[in-house]
């Protein structure tokens, strides 16, 4: 079973945001970046099935500028056998990233394609649905734990209030919640050897699809700051403050 990985480099998620002086992004001039905290839980299920010997081999697909290939060498240093690499230094949303991906999924017919369920720079949580959707395979979201059968897959999903289990026929699309696994750390000899695994490079163009953007960021602002907090001496005064001043109970 070959098990395609879609990863996304993302700013680290320690790193505190700032924003571009004129409203138009996120600054990201000399940010750690890094994989995608649910990229990773999807990388480490993956290597997991393979260990098991469920999977046979682990691919990692990225779409990105060049430097997106650190993340994918992260992968690799993971556990995934080989990586593709579709750069672009174009903004490329979320619908054209599903068209290159389905693209992808053509070329390379695997069983199952694990997707994070959302990327923490974006919030987008859309991606593994429009792949399902242009693939026309089918889709188990926001997973916390997956059971690979014969033909099919086991996915629970974390959903309002509790768990709910979906059997899904293969190929199919599944995105990871956090609690599906925790993901190890890449050993040093692990990111020596990732160096000389195959890495495949294309572009949007060479594969035909169009990333034209229908969406454009019109403007990004920074949470509004919080003032400074107080303490009062009782409780009666603090009645009082959230009645008389902050006017949140009558
Ligand atoms: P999103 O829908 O943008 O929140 O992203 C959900 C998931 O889609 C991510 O966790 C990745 O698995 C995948 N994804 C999004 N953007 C990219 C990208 N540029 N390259 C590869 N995978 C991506």
């Amino acid at each position: 079973m070959k098990i395609l990985v879609a990863v996304k480099r993302v700013i680290d998620y320690n790193v505190k945001i700032r924003v571009k002086p004129d409203h138009s992004d996120v600054d990201l001039t000399n940010v750690k970046m890094a994989l995608n905290p649910f990229c990773e839980i999807a990388v480490e299920e993956a290597v997991r099935l393979k260990e098991k010997d469920v999977a046979t081999e682990v691919v990692v697909v990225s779409i990105g500028p060049k430097a997106a290939q650190e993340q994918l060498r992260t992968a690799l240093a993971l556990g995934a056998d080989r990586a593709i690499h579709v750069q672009t230094d174009e903004r490329v949303e979320s619908l054209a990233v599903a068209k290159l991906l389905a693209k992808v999924v053509e070329e390379e017919q695997p069983s199952l394609v694990l997707l994070g369920k959302q990327a923490i720079d974006t919030d987008n949580n859309q991606t593994g649905q429009m792949l399902a959707a242009l693939s026309g395979l089918a889709q188990g979201t926001f997973a916390s734990e997956v059971v690979v059968e014969v033909d099919k897959l086991q996915v629970t999903r974390e959903i309002d209030g509790g768990l709910q289990t979906l059997e899904l026929s293969l190929p199919a699309i599944v995105t990871t919640d956090l609690r599906l696994n925790e993901p190890r750390y890449a050993k040093l000899p692990d990111i020596m050897k990732a160096k000389k695994k195959p890495m495949d490079v294309k572009t949007p163009e060479e594969m035909g699809v169009e990333t034209n953007t229908r969406v454009s960021l019109v403007k990004v602002e920074s949470p509004a700051e919080r003032k400074g907090g107080i303490k009062v001496g009782s409780v009666d005064e603090l009645v009082d403050k959230l009645k008389n001043e902050a006017k949140v109970i009558s």
